[in-house]
This record gives structure tokens, sequence and C-alpha cells, in this order.
């Protein structure tokens, strides 16, 4: 790859004089320099107009601390000038063989420490199995829905007010939050045929894969969205049913249920933001099966091009496993809305403009003052809460030394594999405890266990 990577805005916020610096630094072999002017650029793989990174510089003149520096602290050592030289191949050029040797041992060990194996996940489980067919072609065919509706083979999911309707199960399970087991109301539409003539909030989920051989017959889903709804009708619909919060609902479904409440709770709570006009505040009304929002004022600007006021939100946000420069430990936290004694990794909604990399270097250094320098992509998954993307990352960071923003954490700490062994199995002397398997959070901690445990 190519590296183009001076910015705009490191240009015009000053920042600069210290990238200049830094390469420059790099390039005389004045280690202390470098790493004073990394505590402020917070990227080392920053580059000069013609591509050139510090590693580069440092190949070029045979400066072995900076390599190891630079390496220890996660450079990419596969960047490309613009000419499409790498640090190893400048290094051959001018006969430094034993920084080309350094360079070429950097996949597995460089000084005694070695990158963390720690595989992407393809797949991230609990909500994003394939369950179904979303079949957007027949959200306009308003014939088609309308039979879908009537069908006795169809299943209804009910809101209330944001929350589901769901039936307390018996049992209970040690690893819920509550120890209860919730399932939810699904119905067809025999029960709700009084609501339905209401003209409520209907959205169309999709078709159940696999249920029937034909395709044509594939069962389908919908959710319902009510403001209110009398104790005598939800005991009509469904005796015994109670209407639930979302947490801990959402985490103590089955996993096909969890997956069709996400996408359902998700839509619902967009409709009961946008009842009105972002644009013009006049009243809007439901198109597409539920999937898209138009407004009534005729003259509004949104009803010309594209606007994203019409469609259904989703907010990327990153989720970060934080690991120390030898990878060893693991920085948990709690955000003060947590739940007592429960350390989860950092993370934190990313701002227009940004790529995932950069919200990672950005939240990481707002919470706690660390500056991240390798970031690998593991995984990501949908979370209801109301309708949020979380990119999962491994983050390796330069120093150990944290300073916690007060204002978004009540606490962090560098654990290693021992304590959080402990804590993922509720076995921590203290009580402290990890978010539960259906989170993207304890994925994120248990491959960086299983990872650990191969140093
Ligand atoms: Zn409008």
């Amino acid at each position: 790859m190519l590296c183009m990577r001076i910015l705009v805005s490191d240009v015009m916020s000053g920042r600069k004089q210290y990238v200049d610096l830094y390469l420059n630094s790099a390039a005389a072999g004045h280690t202390e320099k470098v790493q004073m002017c990394l505590k402020v650029i917070r990227d080392v793989n920053l580059c000069n107009e013609k591509g050139w990174t510090a590693l580069m510089f440092a190949a070029r003149n045979g400066h072995v601390d900076i390599v190891k520096l630079l390496l220890d602290h996660r450079c990419d050592v596969n960047i490309m000038n613009n000419i499409g030289q790498t640090a190893a191949d400048i290094a051959t050029f001018w006969n430094h063989n034993h920084i080309v040797s350094l360079l070429k041992d950097s996949d597995h060990a460089v000084d005694g420490k070695a990158f963390l194996n720690f595989p992407s996940s393809q797949k991230a489980v609990y909500t994003s199995d394939d369950i179904l067919d979303r079949a957007s072609d027949k959200r306009k065919d308003k014939q088609w829905l309308e039979e879908q509706m009537m069908n006795k083979k169809t299943q209804f999911i009910i809101f209330v007010g944001l929350k589901p309707m769901a039936i307390p199960l018996q049992g209970g399970n040690s690893q819920t939050n509550n120890g209860v087991i919730l399932k939810l109301v699904t119905i067809n539409s025999d029960r709700i045929l009084d609501i339905l003539r209401g003209k409520p909030l209907v959205i169309f989920l999709g078709l159940e894969k696999g249920v029937i051989s034909q395709e044509t017959d594939n069962r389908a889903w919908f959710a319902i969205g009510l403001d209110s709804l009398s104790n005598e009708k939800q005991e009509h619909i469904e005796p015994g049913s109670i209407v639930v919060d979302m947490f801990p609902t959402f985490i103590n479904l089955p996993k096909k249920e969890a997956r069709i409440f996400s996408q359902a709770r998700s839509l619902i709570a967009w409709h009961d933001r946008y009842q009105f006009c972002p644009t013009c505040g006049a009243r809007t009304t439901v198109e597409d099966a539920g999937y898209k929002r138009t407004c009534l004022n005729a003259d509004c600007r949104s009803n010309k091009g594209t606007h994203n006021t019409c469609y259904p939100r989703i907010d990327p946000s990153v989720i970060v496993a934080v690991v120390s420069p030898d990878g060893r430990q693991l920085l948990l936290a709690r955000a003060n809305t947590f739940p007592q004694l429960m350390y989860s990794c950092l993370s934190g909604y990313m701002e227009p403009g940004e790529c995932y990399e950069d919200t990672v270097r950005r939240e990481v250094y707002e919470e706690c003052s660390l500056t991240v320098s390798y970031i690998q992509y593991y995984g990501n998954k949908h979370w209801c809460g109301p309708s949020i993307l979380l990119i999962g990352c491994l983050a390796y960071v330069t120093d150990t030394d944290l300073k916690i923003d007060p204002e978004e954490l009540s606490d962090a700490r560098w654990f290693n594999r021992k304590d959080v062994l402990k804590m993922i199995s509720h076995n921590h002397p203290l009580g402290l405890f990890c978010p539960p398997e259906q989170t993207l959070s304890y994925q994120l901690i248990r491959s960086w266990l299983t990872a650990i445990s191969k140093l």
C-alpha cells in the first residue's frame, strides 16, 4: 500500500511541526525526540509528502534503536513510499543487514515481544445469524403485505411504548442477569384483529427461512408498535404476558428471537423519534412497510433527493480491547452507567469524518490518555440500543500509564490473564465480572484470553 497520510488537519492544527520533527529525529537517530513526538502525534505511521515514514528514515540511516522503538510501537512494516519501497527495501539498498533481519522477523517477534494471534471474527454471534430474508422487494406491495398479515402462519411481535411483550419462563439460568428466561409473545392475526383495524405502526421484518419448503409459503414476521395497551387486551393477546424493559430482555432471549427482536426494536425506536420531519417540523408518514418515513409537507426539501432523515438510522461505534505494549495485559473499564462491579472494553461513537481507526485512537486517548499504536479489526455486530453498529477492534498502546476521564469512566484498570479468567467465569474474589457472552465485548475478551495463552 502506498503511504499518502499527511492530513489536512495536521497542517491546520500546527501538528505538522511535530510530524516534521518526528521524521527528522528518526532520520537523525534522536530516540528521545522520536518518543516525545509520538506522544503528541499518536500515529507511528505518519509520513511526508514522498511517503517516507519514520521507519524508512531510520532504516535508511541504520538507526537500530529507533527501528526497534518503532516496531515496539507496532508500526506497519508493509507501508510503501511513493516509489513503492518498503523500509526493508531501503535497508537492503543501504546494506543495513541487521535492520533488514529485524524487519523481516517483525511479524513473529520483536525484541522478545510477539504479536497476538488475534483472528478476526468472520461472523459476530447472537444477532447476526441470517434467520430472516428481509424480502425488500415486497415492501411496496401493499396487497401482498395485507395477505401476509392475515396469513395464519404469520407471526407478530408486539411492543408497547418501545417495550416488548414477553412471557417469563420457569427455571431461570445463572448465565442471565436476573435468572429469568424470557420468550417473546409471538402470535398470528387472530387475537389482534381489533388492534390491526386501528392502523397501528406495523413493520414487515422478513420471511423466515427454512420453515416451509416452498419459498412462496415462507412464514412472514411483523412487528407492531403501540403507544399503550390495557391489561384486559394484554391478557386477551397472551395470558400471563408482561411488558418488559429492553434490558435485560435482549440478552435473555433465545438466539433466534434475539435476532428478530434486535431488528424490530431498532426500527420501532426510529419511528418513535421521527414522527415529525427533522427538516421542516411537519408530520411524517410511514412507507415501504416501515423502512421509510416521508414528510407530509409537499414543499419540504426532504422530499427532493436523498436524505438520511427519511431512512432508519444506524450509528457506528467502536468497541476496543486495549492491550499493553507486550500484549499481556488487558485494559477494562467501568462506564458510570454500568452495573456495579462490571468491567468491559472501551467504546465510543464514531464522529463524522472519522474512519474507525481514528475513532479508536481518539476514544482511547480521551478516556484514558493512552496512545494507540497498532490496531486490528476484529468483527462487528448490531446492538439495538437503539440502533448501533458496533465495530470491534484490538488496539495496542505505547505504554500502560493511564489517566482516567472521570466524566466518561468511574474506573479503568489493567488486568492479567488470571484475573480476567476469574472475571468472565464470575469467580473473581472481589466480585468483578465482564459483560455476558451475547456481547461483542465478551467475544473480544475471550479472543484475547485465547491469544495470550499462546504467548
Ligand atoms: Zn419536512
